[in-house]
């Protein structure tokens, strides 16, 4: 069998589950197993139940600290920058707090910066270093500050801690993000799984630059907001759905450039002066600001580009034709940067829309003339609106990562996720954000499969097509917890509760209700599959429009089929789901990729083996290699530099 000629992908379902395997488990057909042909994820295991600081009662909320909320090439004028308040650690020099370190290597130079001490009294006092691109102890503050309040976003949005996707470094007993805020001399920046690192690099502008920068100055990506919000999202995104890693559609990748995008600019609407300074630009129409919603302007500005990195809404911005058109789905390429776009422009038409229609009657009260700029009072209002809405909206997107599934994500799946996230949460819609979200996907032409049409209920996760009981060793009250419910149980439990998930669904008779399968099942017309693997099971809160806090659990589950091709090969495919359980320990959704799916097998047996119309890797010999344009490293495989002379794209 030709196991090796798949490295990727079998390094993408952690590696450490198939050699912790028992060999008997192990790629053989066992006929007689029934009910306990399923394993434990032991990353998730070791990974999960790392522990973030816990604030005592004599600490301060916020630990205060400047940051440029743009970039250093941005005008103070339009708010470039800021105090942020970041949640209070105790952070040792670097700065190394519970989650985080700071660790300023450059393995150009081989030069170790000295770390900052944010402690120092005479810092303290300042509310941080000062900002200037040239002082690496401002560059190490402002990495920590705005990884920290990333975290701090993803951690409201979800209401639990979320936890990373690679393992503890030796001598440490959890695992902790490293951050390299001078990492390289390169026009890059990259998250990288394996290593668990954010590297940002730095360079010298082009003799061409625009805007406020110098030709040939050095420019530091550690240094613009957005570029370290767009990293610090992939390695978030990475901890919650760490086979989302798995290439398997031009989608995946393109869902995480995109979702990273999305996260950054919106981030830019909870800093009130960069606000306040769009609404004095743009007058009411915050959706028209280029600068609000452009993505890495110095990076644009210094490497040759007449605009920003990226915009959500320049006319020529990836998100949209050149002609000024929307770009669909089906127009959209396989390039993941300008794929994913599509889903930040879609989001952000629905933003505006909501916004337009939670501002009117401010307006209609104004009653501004045409072209009349808003005074004192009603730019506060209108930027606390936009304010409070773009952090809604973050929180819909990111809790609908919850209610994705496992692996192979459409961005027509990610509608329905957002869809049922917020309908879990918010019942009544009377400023329609839905409808919005909805509106905004079907104009660029991206549908869900398999539903009928496009009505909020039609778009809800189902619960499962079989009658099932309850897990009662799943149900609230049998759950030990550390502390806040939130906050993940020690190992033990966490192993205790996904034996308990995994013994209920491999079940014969459940098994294919959750996308499994049980070795020997006529459907797999002779394929081997091997057990299916636990790979999550955490907490979700929710709170209810009564202010009541409803405890759910999700679940990813997934299972590896050996399928054999015409010429004899094998090719791996993937099937499993996402389960939904309520506090009672009932199966509420089930977010099903079934590996017995003939058409989707098919299509993702094809897609690997390049027989599909897109690719997301590249093929050279028996390996795979993602294009150079995708270096974020996301799929765990450094990058073949002399194999793709293609444009770079960072991020
Ligand atoms: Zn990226």
């Amino acid at each position: 069998m030709d196991t090796k000629a798949h490295p990727t992908l079998r390094d993408c379902v952690k590696p450490d589950v198939a050699s912790s395997l028992p060999c008997s488990k192990v790629g053989k057909v066992q006929r007689d197993l029934t009910s306990n042909y399923f394993v434990v994820d032991p990353v998730f295991v070791a990974t999960a139940s790392m522990q973030p600081y816990q604030r005592t009662y004599q600490d301060p909320i916020h630990r205060p600290l400047r940051i440029y909320t743009l970039d250093p090439a941005a005008s103070r004028l339009d708010g470039a920058v800021a105090t942020l308040k970041v949640p209070f650690e105790r952070l040792s020099s670097g700065p190394g707090g519970s989650i985080l370190e700071v660790v300023d290597w450059d393995e150009t130079t081989g030069q170790l910066s000295k770390p900052v001490n944010l402690d120092d009294p005479r810092i303290l006092i300042e509310s941080g270093r000062t900002p200037s691109p040239s002082d690496p102890m401002f560059r190490q503050q402002m990495v920590y500050a705005v990884c920290s309040s990333t975290y701090d976003v993803f951690r409201r949005a979800l209401g639990r801690d979320p936890c990373w996707g690679f393992h503890a470094k030796p001598g440490q007993a959890h695992p902790k993000l490293k951050i390299r805020p001078q990492a390289f001399y390169d026009r890059n920046a990259y998250y990288d799984s394996s290593a668990g690192e954010l590297k940002f690099g730095y360079f010298d502008a082009d003799d061409n630059v625009q805007g406020r920068n110098r030709p040939q100055g050095r420019v530091f990506t550690c240094l613009s907001h957005d570029i370290i919000v767009h990293e610090m999202t992939h390695a978030l995104l990475d901890g919650l759905r760490t086979r989302f890693r798995l290439p398997t559609h031009p989608d995946v990748a393109a869902f995480h450039e995109g979702f990273a995008d999305l996260v950054a600019m919106l981030m830019h609407f909870s800093y009130s002066d960069v606000v306040h300074a769009a609404i004095e630009r743009s007058g009411t129409k915050l959706e028209t600001d280029a600068l609000l919603l452009s993505l890495a302007a110095q990076f644009g500005h210094t490497t040759g580009s007449d605009g920003a990195l990226r915009s959500a809404i320049n006319p020529a911005g990836l998100g949209q034709h050149k002609e000024g058109g929307i770009r669909r789905y089906d127009e959209a390429g396989d390039e993941p940067h300008e794929r994913g776009s599509l889903l930040v422009t879609a989001i952000f038409e629905a933003f505006a829309t909501v916004l337009r229609r939670k501002t009117k009657r401010y307006l209609l009260l104004a009653r501004l003339a045409s072209g009349e700029a808003p005074g004192p009072e009603l730019t506060e209002i209108l930027a606390d609106q936009a304010s409070t809405l773009a952090t809604q909206f973050l929180s819909i997107c990111i809790r609908a990562i919850d209610y994705c599934p496992p692996f192979d994500l459409r961005f027509g799946e990610y509608l329905r996720a957002v869809i049922t996230a917020d309908f879990d949460l918010v019942q009544d819609d009377p400023f329609g954000y839905r409808e919005a979200i909805i509106d905004a996907f079907a104009r660029r032409r991206i549908y869900a499969d398999d539903v009928p049409d496009l009505a909020e209920d039609s778009l809800l996760w189902q619960p499962p097509d079989i009658k099932m009981e309850p897990i009662e060793a799943l149900h609230f009250k049998m759950l030990r917890r550390s502390g806040d419910p939130g906050r993940a149980a020690d190992e033990a439990e966490l192993r205790r509760q996904a034996e308990a998930l995994g013994l209920y669904v491999m079940r014969p008779g459940y098994a294919q209700a959750f996308g499994c399968a049980l070795p020997g099942d006529v459907q797999l017309k002779g394929d081997r599959v091997d057990p299916a693997v636990v790979g999550s099971i955490r907490s979700l809160r929710r709170v209810g429009p009564d202010r009541q806090v409803i405890f759910d659990s999700v679940a990813e589950i997934t299972q590896r089929r050996w399928c054999k091709q015409s010429s004899g090969r094998f090719i791996e495919v993937f099937g499993g789901s996402t389960v939904v359980l309520g506090p009672d320990g009932r199966v509420r959704y089930v977010i099903r990729k079934s590996v017995t799916d003939p058409r989707r097998i098919r299509a993702q047996a094809d897609y690997l083996d390049g027989k599909g119309n897109s690719k997301g890797w590249m093929k050279r010999g028996r390996l795979r290699h993602l294009p150079r344009s995708s270096k974020c490293q996301l799929f765990g495989q450094k990058v073949d530099d002399i194999q793709h002379a293609a444009t770079r794209r960072i991020i």
